[in-house]
């Protein structure tokens, strides 16, 4: 996904919409594969004085993984919303920042990032999964190296919002 930003380049301040979807490539997380549908992406983008973009918006997607618990197929909804500026001519090879030059901005970095950031920590197939007995406030996590570190600290988290 690409955003043609000439216009706004001929016109600083004045806001752009857009939308459209990014494809985004398989994630490997701790050792897990995590497999992300196409990304619905919208919102804005206006260029200031030095041509920078500033882009932002949110996207929308599913992911899909081996449940955290019993590694059946689980997916999990995914949303984030981002404020980036993309600086001209900055340099593309710089993980710090956002950077684009002529006329185009690739979206597919940056909702490759705020998409993974939005991952759940664990995948489950169901609320319930019994994979595990996570219910149990007593029992300790097993670790079968398939899990996510904090997956324990994270059940507990979630059993006190629901108290
Ligand atoms: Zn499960």
């Amino acid at each position: 996904m690409e955003l043609d930003v000439s216009t706004a380049l001929s016109h600083p301040g004045q806001v752009f919409g857009f939308s459209g979807t990014q494809a985004i490539a398989d994630q490997e997380i701790y050792g897990t594969v995590v497999r992300i549908d196409d990304c619905a992406v919208e919102g804005t983008y206006l260029a200031d004085d030095q041509g920078n973009i500033r882009v932002e918006g949110r996207l929308r997607t599913t992911a899909h993984a081996p449940c955290a618990n019993c590694l059946k197929d689980a997916s999990a909804q995914v949303e984030n919303e981002f404020q980036e500026d993309f600086i001209r001519n900055g340099d593309p090879e710089d993980d710090e920042i956002f950077a684009y030059e002529g006329h185009l901005v690739s979206m597919s970095k940056l909702v490759m990032s705020y998409a993974v950031m939005a991952l759940p920590i664990r995948f489950l197939c169901r609320e319930d999964c019994p994979g595990l007995s996570y219910k149990d406030p007593d029992a300790a996590p097993v670790e079968t190296g398939k899990q996510y570190p904090f997956a324990g600290l994270r059940q507990l988290l979630d059993q006190m919002e629901e108290v």
